[in-house]
């Protein structure tokens, strides 16, 4: 039977968000996962998410800078106050051997046509921002497959390079968000962010691919964001982090 993947990243410990996406998943006819990385920081239940992601989908994850923060010994001094705070209390929430697990993930997985990565193909280790044709024009120089998922910068978005250029398709403004992959072009495609989106649109964002028909969908769905808010503030973890997932930035 042919796959169909869901591919999601950028949980960043939103629990309510994860488990909202997960019952979509189900409902879609899902088989596997993919995940983009960013499964921690900002949110409040980060050992949550990870036990999900590594317990349950077992799935093929990547490292996200976050991920990477965490899991290192990354010194926080140049990083605002409360980005380090965010850090630091991610750490002391997650046991020697959750952040090892952190540690390991790689930075990019191939599968069959399709590369994971969480920032870009292009050094992703340096999790560079692809906003634009020109970042992603540097992402199509080294994508081997032809097809690769990201995320990082939590705003969906599809890149396709042909024989006529690069373009950029915003996923929200296409028919029934979904798009048919023609054979023969390259796709550097951004899934969106579970767990805190920043398009302006506060829903859970996650994508999906029919290997069959090449159809890849865009998802976003309405969860409890006055849950994850209520998490947030009982941690004791900047306000402002609470404050954004309403606002969708
Ligand atoms: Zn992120």
């Amino acid at each position: 039977m042919a796959k169909t993947f869901a591919i999601l990243g950028d949980i960043h410990a939103n629990l309510e968000a994860l488990q909202t996406v997960l019952d979509d998943c189900r409902r879609q006819g899902v088989t596997d996962f993919l995940c983009t990385g960013d499964v921690i920081g900002y949110n409040a239940s980060p050992k949550e998410c990870m036990r999900i992601v590594r317990d349950e989908l077992g799935c093929p994850v990547v490292k996200g800078n976050h991920d990477h923060y965490v899991s290192s010994e990354q010194n926080l001094n140049d990083f605002q106050p409360h980005a380090a705070f965010v850090i630091q209390w991610t750490r002391n929430q997650l046991s020697g051997e959750e952040i090892q697990w952190l540690a390991d993930l790689p930075w990019s997985v191939t599968i069959p046509g399709i590369t994971l990565v969480h920032s870009t193909n292009d050094r992703p280790e340096n999790f560079g921002y692809v906003f634009d044709n020109l970042q992603a024009e540097a992402n199509f120089l080294v994508q081997k497959t032809p097809l690769s998922f990201h995320g990082h910068t939590h705003c969906p978005m599809i890149y396709e390079k042909s024989m006529n250029g690069v373009f950029r398709i915003d996923p929200a403004e296409i028919p029934a968000h979904e798009m048919k992959l023609p054979v023969g072009r390259k796709y550097f495609i951004n899934v969106g962010s579970v767990g805190q989106p920043r398009d302006g649109d506060p829903r859970a964002a996650y994508a999906i691919y029919d290997v069959a028909t090449k159809v890849v969908r865009f998802r976003r769905l309405e969860y409890d964001i006055a849950a994850a808010q209520a998490k947030i503030r009982a941690a004791g973890l900047p306000e402002r982090l609470a404050e954004r997932l309403a606002v969708g930035q």
